[in-house]
């Protein structure tokens, strides 16, 4: 069976057993503060599990993209060094909402293994969970029970806390476990050592395929165990190996899930897989992360500076180090990839293929960057090896070129080998403790425990999109505490508060009756939560209140985004179909729209786009706003679905005009597109490769925009004069300037000639010494610079003393012939200085030439005569 099949097969086999097969959900995960990245197919249900929500369908399977690079679940080390594990891979899932339990559970499993797949019985082991005292937990006798009615004791094993009691993270659903593993090596290997020996023992070739959780407990944020109101499973197996055991591999590499992209990446190294040890794992290295890379680009995530985005930006560089350390690659090859990688998921992540050129063109980006940064930490590796006495790099210098250059430790401990030094490594992880404490105590918050003040009460009903205000009742609270004050988060059984998502902002406002009155500052989603924010709690937990919303910022928020969708179908037709959503930003003061796009948006292509946008907005479109549509029929009416959104089978479809925007869309909306009234385009920028940004302005903040830009035009208009044309009239005085000045110019310089004559006639000669000492009126510091410098170069044997009244400015200027300065022990800064008191300034200078400002006007006559008083002395003797 191809893999492709072997997919097909297993989503078959489970819809025979009536499950509900549902598209995987992006790996990026929104809404959800204690996970950056799918990391189990549960994650999607966690709700469920919880009793948050209720399913449409109590059996589901599904194939999901996962990611284990970050949390509790991280397996980046290891991968391509081992042959199982991977950053990104899918992971095909049954589950049971409160159906059917562990019986089905593992009967079917092994129908789904043996009979569909037809791998071995023989090599096939169970584990099952064997309790833990600590925790009061019994072990599964149940599971075993079930177990034993397939395969035989011997292959029944016994697993502690660690491998049979699966989390996904710190808090949440959680339950006891039953493995299967499988033995995929030789007769003779299994003669020497049985394979149970080796089960949960890290060997490559007896490796867990499936994992069938019972989810029965809640841990909760003290660490105690909570039974969930229902019991439920949640199933996972590792895609890529079970294509390995179907397959007869001994390494999910040698599948045809990774072969393809394995075989181009040797080529274009020029190198044969599976001859050389550490060439084979950087070509895995680099098959593997690409995948990774490449999803969660096409799910939304661009590389970054911090959280998730930096986690994309690890990964790629470490591929692209490993190709280039090992496979000699110097030039960006990742992004050649994506294309070869798209075509095969086409048919079950069609994302990928959708946004091709797109995603190609951030790798790229990336790596061009990171090479660049690669080589200069190369050079700051030889500057490093000059300094360091001795043979060891220390762990800050280490550091250093981890956080500065992006080097890896073991990248820096290679290329330190490979010179003959060696790396503190401890030294070096200490730093990098003490940058994780840093960073951790900046972040530091503790959230506490949901309390419950209404039982059984599920996720709360949103009313948002009719009313804003409505009659509601606590249902649970928390405590969120922080460095700075603690806040609360208060679920209402149902509200009028629009949850933050979407990029729209959430609603503030209050909860009030006639007692207290209780400010939200904020409401978020979690999950399906929608979670008020307030700085206090309510006396009366249980007491009925008005939850009213602030209406004016409700309103303004939706003007911007409906106006929000008019740009983004304005910017289709203008610039193309290429052009994508990524990332959007709605509040009352503006709206932001981040869009796939490869070129600066030209000035006329704005204006193109806001002519069409207004109009839009006159022709007063009526909101069509529809819930509940079957998504098929959805995406048949040609609405732009958003990649890496989740969306349910049902969802809500916004259009305005339906051969314009029709988008899906859980935000509010103005009712009719004339109450946004005006659109305004502020700023156009980048974000990030292919990625542009338009920031526009709606309504009353437009029309202040736009008053006050005529406002501006007005004043001038009247400083001109309130000529016909005030363009042609600025461009005319622009002119006038510029012929002004010329003639400006002219005149200075024929006024300067002519001073310089008269100087020149007033010399004065004293032994054979040429003096000048004047009062001069000149324009500017430049002229009377000119004017000295030309003095002195026409009058040999000069000494010039200028006291300038330059506009009304003093300024003192004194000029020696070089030869005086030695002959006569004169000197032109050291006079300047003496003469500059008189004019209430200072200066300095050269010995030959010194020039002084000041303040003091009237000065300027008694400053000329003090110099002259310095030179009759200094001929006198
Ligand atoms: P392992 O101990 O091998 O790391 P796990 O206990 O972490 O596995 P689960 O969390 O139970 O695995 O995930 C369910 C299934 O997903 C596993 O049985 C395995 O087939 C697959 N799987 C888990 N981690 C990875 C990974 N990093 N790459 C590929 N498949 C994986
Ligand atoms: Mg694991």
């Amino acid at each position: 069976m191809d893999s492709k099949d072997i997919r097909a097969q297993f989503l078959e086999f489970f819809k025979s057993k009536s499950h509900k097969i549902v598209p995987s959900a992006p790996i990026v995960v929104q809404n959800d503060p204690t996970l950056m990245f799918t990391n189990a197919g549960m994650n999607q249900f966690k709700d469920y599990f919880l009793g948050n929500k209720t399913p449409d369908s109590n059996r589901v399977a599904d194939t999901q993209k996962c990611l284990r690079v970050s949390g509790k679940h991280n397996d980046l080390e290891e991968v391509g060094l081992d042959t199982y594990h991977h950053t990104m891979f899918e992971m095909l899932g049954n589950w049971s909402f409160g159906d059917y339990f562990k019986k089905e559970a593992i009967e079917w499993a092994w129908e789904f293994l043996t009979d569909v797949c037809g791998l071995p019985e023989d090599r096939m082991y169970a584990t099952v969970f064997e309790g833990d005292e600590k925790e009061h937990l019994e072990a599964d006798e149940e599971a075993r029970g079930y177990w034993k009615a397939l395969i035989p004791e011997s292959r029944i094993l016994n697993g502690n806390k660690k491998d049979n009691f699966w989390e996904m993270g710190d808090t949440g659903p959680c339950g006891p476990c039953s493995e299967i593993h499988i033995d995929l090596r030789s007769e003779d290997e299994v003669k020497k050592v049985p394979g149970r020996d080796l089960v949960n023992n890290d060997h490559p070739l007896v490796v867990e395929i499936w994992n069938l959780v019972f989810m029965q407990f809640n841990r909760l944020a003290d660490g105690s165990l909570k039974n969930l109101p229902q019991q439920h499973v949640d199933t996972g197996m590792g895609f890529e190996r079970l294509a390995m055991a179907v397959q007869g591999k001994q390494s999910n590499y040698d599948t045809d899930v990774f072969q393809p992209i394995i075989q181009s990446i040797a080529k274009r190294a020029g190198v044969t897989y599976g001859e050389d040890q550490k060439v084979d794992i950087a070509i895995r290295v680099i098959s593997d992360h690409i995948r990774a890379i490449s999803f969660t680009i096409a799910d939304g995530q661009l590389p970054g500076n911090a959280k998730a985005g930096y986690v994309i930006r690890r990964i790629l560089r470490r591929a692209v180090r490993y190709g280039y350390t090992f496979l000699n690659f110097k030039e960006p090859f990742l992004t050649d990839l994506v294309g070869q990688l798209a075509d095969q998921f086409k048919d079950t992540f069609p994302e990928l293929d959708a946004q091709r050129a797109f995603v190609a063109k951030v790798i790229r980006e990336e790596e061009v960057s990171f090479l660049r940064t690669l080589e200069k930490g190369l050079k700051r590796f030889e500057i490093i090896k000059a300094e360091t006495k001795g043979k060891v790099i220390d762990g800050k210098t280490a550091f250093e070129l981890y956080d500065t250059y992006g080097f890896p430790l073991d990248l820096t401990s290679l290329i330190a080998r490979e010179n003959g030094f060696s790396v503190d490594e401890k030294a070096f992880q200490a730093e990098m403790l003490i940058q994780k404490e840093r960073s951790k105590s900046a972040a530091e918050q503790s959230t506490g425990d949901w309390i419950s003040v209404i039982s059984e009460a599920e996720a709360s009903v949103f009313l948002g999109y009719e009313h804003l205000e409505a009659e509601s009742r606590i249902t649970r609270y928390r405590e969120v505490k922080q460095k700075k004050g603690s806040f609360y988060q208060i679920v209402l059984d149902q509200t009028p508060f629009y949850a933050e998502s979407g990029g729209q902002v959430g609603d503030s406002g209050v909860l009030e009756n006639d007692v207290e009155r209780i400010a939200v500052f904020d409401t978020k989603r979690e999950n399906d939560l929608i979670v008020h924010y307030t700085k206090t709690l309510p006396k009366d937990l249980t007491a009925t209140f008005m939850a009213k919303v602030n209406v004016q910022k409700r309103l303004l928020t939706e003007n911007n985004h409906s106006a929000t969708h008019l740009l983004h179908a304005a910017l289709r037709s203008v610039l193309g179909e290429h052009v994508q959503q990524k990332g959007s930003l709605v509040n009352e003061e503006v709206l932001r729209f981040d869009f796939s796009h490869f070129a600066k948006v030209t000035e006329e292509e704005i204006a193109k786009v806001e002519a069409i946008v207004n109009r839009r907005i006159r022709e007063n479109i009526a909101l069509d706003e529809r819930r509940n549509v079957p998504i098929e029929e959805a995406k048949s009416l040609g609405a732009m679905a958003l990649f890496g959104e989740k969306y349910g089978e049902f969802v809500r479809v916004i259009t305005f005009d339906r051969d314009y925007s029709v988008e899906l869309c859980g935000g509010t909306h103005v009712p009719a597109t004339g109450h946004i009234g005006l659109f305004k385009i502020v700023s156009e920028s980048s974000v990030a490769a292919g990625v542009r940004r338009i920031e526009a302005i709606t309504a009353d903040k437009a029309e202040a925009f736009v008053d006050q830009e005529l406002e501006i035009l007005k004043e001038i208009k009247e400083l001109l004069k309130n000529p016909a044309d005030p363009k042609k009239a600025i461009v005319s005085l622009i002119e006038e300037k510029n012929q002004l000045q010329k003639q400006i110019d002219e005149l200075n310089q024929q006024q300067g000639s002519a001073l310089k004559k008269d100087l020149i006639n007033k010399v004065e000669d004293i032994d054979g010494i040429k003096v000048i000492t004047q009062e001069v009126k000149l324009p500017d510091a430049n002229v009377l610079k000119q004017l000295s410098f030309e003095l002195k170069n026409e009058v040999p044997n000069l000494v010039a003393v200028l006291a300038a009244n330059l506009n009304e400015k003093p300024m003192l200027s004194v000029i020696l012939d070089d030869a005086l300065v030695q002959k006569l022990g004169l000197n032109a800064s050291e006079m300047v200085r003496a003469m500059a008191k008189e004019i209430q300034g200072g200066g300095g200078g050269q010995p030959f030439y010194a020039t002084a400002g000041g303040k003091n006007l009237a000065g300027l006559s008694q400053a000329l005569e003090i110099g002259k008083k310095i030179i009759h002395e200094k001929l006198k003797s």
